[in-house]
This record gives C-alpha cells, sequence and structure tokens, in this order.
C-alpha cells in the first residue's frame, strides 16, 4: 500500500515531525488517586435508597448494577435495596412490548417514550429482555444509534438487558430493576423482548398491558409469533402502516381482528384490540397509549389490578424459590463431588435416571439437615 511521504520520512531517511494538537496538561498521581477512591466508593444502601426515592437516575443506574452483579457481597445490599423500595412501587403502568426483531420495537418504543415524556410529561423507564443476545454477544439495546432520542431525554431512563445468565436471572433482574425504576418515580415503565422465545411469558408475567407489533403481509401469517404469545396480548398494532402499505395494513387488522375472536376470552374479560400505527411518522402512537390507559382504568374499574399483581408476586415468590433451589443443590458439595459419577452411571445405564436423581437430592437434603 502507498504510503505518504510525510508519514514515513524524508527520503534521506529522517523522520518529518509533524506538528501535534496541544495537549492538557497531565493529570496529577494525587487526582488520579482521587478518582480511583471515588469509583470504589461504594454507597451505604441508605444512601442508595434515598438517591432513588428522590428520582436520581445516576443512582438508580448504579443500583441496578449491583441488582444485575453476581457478587453475593453485592446481591445483600441489592436484596436490601429492593425490599426498602418496594412499598414505594406498584403505582405505575407496566407495559410489555414485544415483535420480531425488524418490526420496528425501538422506533416504536422511541416515539411512545417521547410521546409521553413530552406531550403527557410523564417519566418512562424502558428495560430490555434478550435472553438470545447471549450467543449474539450483543444486547438488544446495545446499538446505540436505538432510541438516540428517548437516552438523551432527561425524563426517560433507558436500561439495556444485562447479558448473560439463564432466562431465570435475566427476569429475576428485570423485575427488580423494574420496581427500583418505578420508586425512582418513572410512572411508565416499557419492558421490551424480542419476541421469538420464552422471555415473553416471563415479561407477560411482570406487566400489565401486553403488547404485540406485527407486520402486514410478511409472509407466513403470524411471522413466528406463537399463537401463545398472541392469546396473551391486549393489543395487536400492526406498525409500518404507512406509504403503499397503509392499505396492505388495514386488511391484515381486520385479519388478526377475526384470528383473535377464535380465542378463548381472556381471564380478565378485556376484549384484545388490533391497531394499525406508523412508528416512523408517529402516527397512531397516541391511540394505542389511549388504549393502555382504557384497559388500566377497566382492571381498576373491575378491581383487578390489584389481584392480577397479587398473583404475579405469589407466582413470582414461587419461581423464586425454585431458581433458589436449584442453585442451592447445584453448589452443594456433596452433590457436586458425586454429580459426575451418577451421570456417568446414567450413560453407562447401570442406574436409572430416576433413582440417580432421588439419590443426588437425598444426598443434598441429607447435608442441610
Ligand atoms: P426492531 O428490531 O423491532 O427494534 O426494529 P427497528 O425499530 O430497529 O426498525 C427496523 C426497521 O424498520 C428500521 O429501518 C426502521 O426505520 C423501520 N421502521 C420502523 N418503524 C417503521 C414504520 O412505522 N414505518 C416504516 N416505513 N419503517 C419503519
Amino acid at each position: 500500500m502507498a504510503r505518504r511521504k510525510d508519514e514515513l520520512g524524508d527520503q534521506d531517511g529522517t523522520l518529518v515531525v509533524q506538528p501535534g494538537v496541544e495537549q492538557p496538561p497531565s493529570v496529577s498521581s494525587e487526582q488520579v488517586e482521587r478518582i480511583r477512591r471515588a469509583r470504589r466508593r461504594r454507597f451505604s444502601a441508605r444512601e442508595y435508597i434515598d438517591g432513588i426515592l428522590s428520582g436520581d437516575r445516576t443512582v438508580l443506574a448504579q443500583a441496578i448494577t449491583l441488582v444485575e452483579s453476581s457478587r453475593p457481597a453485592d446481591a445483600d445490599i441489592a436484596q436490601q435495596i429492593v425490599e426498602e423500595c418496594l412499598p414505594h412501587t406498584g403505582d405505575s403502568i407496566r407495559v410489555g412490548i414485544t415483535g420480531v426483531p425488524g418490526v420496528g420495537k425501538s422506533t416504536f418504543i422511541e416515539a411512545l417514550g417521547t410521546h409521553l415524556t413530552r406531550e403527557r410529561q410523564e417519566r418512562v423507564a424502558v428495560l430490555a429482555i434478550d435472553p438470545s443476545s447471549q450467543k449474539s454477544k450483543g444486547s438488544i439495546l446495545g446499538d446505540k444509534t436505538r432510541m438516540e432520542k428517548l437516552a438523551s431525554d432527561e425524563m426517560a431512563f433507558i436500561r439495556p438487558s444485562p447479558s448473560g445468565g439463564s432466562l431465570g436471572g435475566i427476569t429475576r433482574r428485570t423485575r427488580e430493576t423494574m420496581l427500583l425504576c418505578e420508586a425512582a418515580g418513572f410512572k411508565n415503565v416499557l419492558i421490551e423482548t424480542v419476541g421469538v422465545g420464552q422471555s415473553e411469558t416471563a415479561v407477560a408475567g411482570m406487566v400489565d398491558f401486553f403488547l404485540l407489533l406485527m407486520l402486514a403481509g410478511a409472509g407466513d401469517e403470524l411471522q413466528g409469533i406463537k399463537r401463545g404469545i398472541m392469546e396473551m396480548s391486549d393489543l395487536i398494532a400492526i406498525n409500518k402502516a404507512d406509504g403503499s402499505n397503509r392499505q396492505k395494513a388495514q386488511v391484515a387488522r381486520r385479519e388478526y381482528e377475526n384470528a383473535l375472536h377464535l380465542f378463548p376470552p381472556s381471564e380478565t374479560g378485556w376484549v384484545p384490540r388490533v391497531v394499525t400505527c406508523s412508528a416512523a411518522n408517529r402516527e397512531g402512537i397516541d391511540a394505542i397509549w389511549n388504549v393502555v390507559r382504557e384497559h388500566r382504568g377497566f382492571l381498576d374499574d373491575h378491581g383487578m389490578l390489584e389481584a392480577r399483581r397479587q398473583d404475579q408476586a405469589r407466582q413470582w415468590m414461587h419461581e423464586m424459590i425454585e431458581q433458589e433451589l436449584q442453585t442451592r443443590f447445584r453448589n452443594d458439595p456433596a452433590v457436586k463431588s458425586s454429580l459426575e459419577k451418577y451421570e456417568k452411571a446414567v450413560s453407562e445405564g447401570r442406574i436409572s435416571s430416576f433413582r440417580a436423581a432421588k439419590l443426588l437430592l437425598d444426598l443434598h437434603q441429607n447435608g442441610t439437615k
């Protein structure tokens, strides 16, 4: 490759010094140490809680990092923060938003988010669940260009999904993050999922309203969206209803409306709606939020919001027990030291899976007595 003469030096081999940019005065080692100390400094649980309750986004973000941490020392303080924030939660509208990649989720959330902060003067938190990101080694919100405008809005708080960990672990952290956001005064919490995995069921278990974004005429009728996901949706919005796509979107709307009639009625008695929108042109966004509010009114009128949340909390307790039991079992030294032996015995057919499972469970149980 040809290199410029001034990069290599003069022809006689002497280097040509290029005038450089003036450098700022170097930072003293004392300053570096001060910065390091400040970084290391951890707040007390009380300081985190007060910061969150006063709506401080920086403290909120740091507390969420504790919630996401896998260090046992962080788990204790995170738990304390979540517990103390709990009485200050529950007031917000929790909305799950799903749809296949490319349907326009981030465009939609940016449009809805700015509608909430600018037109309604309400604060909004956006969280994401994307367990598949472990494979692609990136979070769905990791791309900085997504929701750029909303990200710089001081009435908004965007938190990408933590990468790594099991779905159970990710949903636990998302749920706790949601609670902390509520305690920090975010009246609307939008939780985004990618619409193709089990994460939707997990999200449906923590929100009040579930919104499914779809496309018109995208070939495969349900676009890889499982029937179960449609069934748990309170609203289906056909996105990209703009330009030459407008009419197709109307046709799709009617089709989905008909399809929804075939589903059994939802537990709450709410009849799911189908609408069209254009996230890119910001059309239909306010109408969608009106449906969300109407649904909230519906739940309130029928005394179902409390019941739903209590139900979710109970289910959550059971899930936490199951997760914790599994962790304890797998971390039990007695189990760890025998697991391989039993696995081998099962593979070689010397012992049945049932018997091996029972023996390992007994081993654990005896150790905990
Ligand atoms: P996500 O993967 O579901 O988050 O989808 P994105 O929000 O990244 O959108 C995928 C592509 O669809 C982008 O190129 C968007 O500009 C485009 N898009 C999103 N919403 C609309 C819309 O309402 N109309 C049109 N025409 N394009 C849209």
